[in-house]
């Protein structure tokens, strides 16, 4: 079975740069210049890191969605 794909997105409007996400998940998340953290790619393969990442952010400024279905990952759809 493919691996399921996950496509994060991170709102710069909420990101204050902490930098928690790239600790957590270094291969899914960069801080730029500015200090406001990048996806390092748009889709990832399913990753227990980028998910604690999400749901570390302080801020909540971390989607995650199913790529194709684009079911609610995090924040979880309830
Ligand atoms: S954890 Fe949240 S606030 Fe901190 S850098 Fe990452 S996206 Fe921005």
């Amino acid at each position: 079975m493919a691996q399921t794909k996950w496509r994060v997105t991170v709102d710069t409007d909420l990101c204050i740069g902490s930098g928690g996400c790239v600790l957590r998940a270094p291969e899914g998340f960069e801080l730029d210049a500015a200090r406001q953290s990048c996806p390092r790619h748009a889709v990832l393969g399913a990753s227990d890191e980028v998910l604690d990442a999400a749901e570390n952010c302080p801020v909540e400024a971390i989607t995650i969605v199913e790529e194709g279905s684009g079911a609610a990952v995090f924040p979880p759809a309830d």
